[in-house]
């Protein structure tokens, strides 16, 4: 992880001195920026939209692992997630802010390698990064990224919106992060037992990259505007398909079916599931971190939607008193039960 060249003590520089060095690149792409890093408050312009904020705090051996995480891609994890968050309200994410706070065991090569990772995903997602703080800590690293960004009244969607009949859709395919996350630890095992083993991960570049290196689904919004369908709820599946729906049927206050067959599973994750002897709709029910979207919209979108080949239709919502329910390819009606990680349960994960 840790690159061969110089490795600068971060004592050498000084708190303001390492924020000097962390932001000097940045390069303001939004108007509603008017002000970002460089006074005592960022400062915004937003007429006639509604601003969301979210916001996400990520702590070394709770949710990521160093071991296996280049810290590259922790950053750029780190602002996705919460861009997720943005999307998941229909919205679109202008801003972030970004504080770490990290300890001796860090050197400027290190944190500059983590921005690098920030830096390029504001860069993709076109958001700009307009403050943040940075302080010590006695042990490991804690970065929090709050996400800033706007819809008109109309775009939004809550999770509250569903409607009874309302087609129940996904973005993308699931469980590919959670088997991407069981290849890395796996790996990390043979690396304990023999450092001079390469790791096996050739076939699976695609559960990989869904592990490592998440993207945010800002293209369902655009996607759904051109189809001209506005989605009743949504939320991003972050903790699992069925914690998400559960969270879904609570605020809307109705129940769901989701059938088997219909939930979408790539290849690789799949095939790594079958060599684990573990079933994938298990990964893709409670594994999480996928980062694609659960929406619903009215069923009147069912010949627009079927025809894309990125969403899904996994369902529908019924009415609340019959729950949120899994039917089995076999035919059986088995109740959604929220398995999604909870960090404060588990071991690190990423
Ligand atoms: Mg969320």
């Amino acid at each position: 992880m840790e690159n061969k060249q110089k490795q600068t003590p971060l004592s050498e520089l000084g708190e303001f001195g390492l924020i000097e060095r962390l932001t000097e690149k940045i390069q303001l792409k939004n108007t509603s920026t008017l002000k970002g890093v460089g006074d005592d408050a960022a400062v915004l312009n937003y007429p006639d939209k509604k601003i969301v904020v979210t916001t996400d705090l990520l702590t070394e051996g709770i949710h990521f692992n160093l071991m296996y995480v280049p810290l590259k891609h922790l950053g750029y994890k780190a602002v996705v997630v919460n861009l997720s968050d943005v999307f998941a309200m229909n919205a679109t994410p202008k801003q972030i802010t970004v504080s770490i706070a990290i300890s001796s065991k860090f050197s400027l090569e290190a944190v500059e390698e983590l921005y690098s990772g920030i830096h390029l995903a504001c860069e993709k997602y076109g958001v700009d990064l307009i403050g943040g703080d940075t302080t010590s800590s006695l042990t490991g690293l804690t970065i929090s990224v709050t996400a800033i960004g706007e819809a008109t009244d109309e775009e939004l969607a809550y999770r509250s919106g569903a409607q009874v009949n309302d087609l129940l859709c996904v973005s993308g395919d699931l469980g590919g992060a959670y088997m991407g996350l069981q290849l890395l630890e796996r790996e990390n095992e043979v690396f304990k037992v023999n450092p001079n083993q390469q790791p096996q991960f050739d076939r699976y570049d695609y559960i990989l990259g869904r592990q490592l290196k998440p993207e945010a689904r800002g293209d369902i919004k655009e996607l759904l505007k051109t189809l001209n369908i506005k989605p009743t709820s949504m939320i991003d599946i972050s903790d699992g398909l069925s914690s998400e729906a559960l969270h879904l049927c609570k605020a809307s206050k109705v129940g769901c079916s989701i059938y088997e067959e219909k939930v979408p599973l790539d290849s690789q994750t799949k095939a790594f599931a079958e060599e684990l002897s573990i079933n994938p709709l298990v990964a893709a029910l409670n594994g999480g971190e996928d980062y694609e979207l659960l929406f619903t919209v009215p069923l009147a979108s069912f010949d627009v939607l079927k025809k894309e080949f990125d969403i899904t239709i996994i369902g529908h919502i019924t009415a609340e008193s019959e729950g949120a329910n899994l039917i089995t390819t076999g035919g059986s009606v088995i109740p959604l039960q929220a398995q999604g990680w909870n960090p404060l349960m588990n071991k690190a994960k990423a």
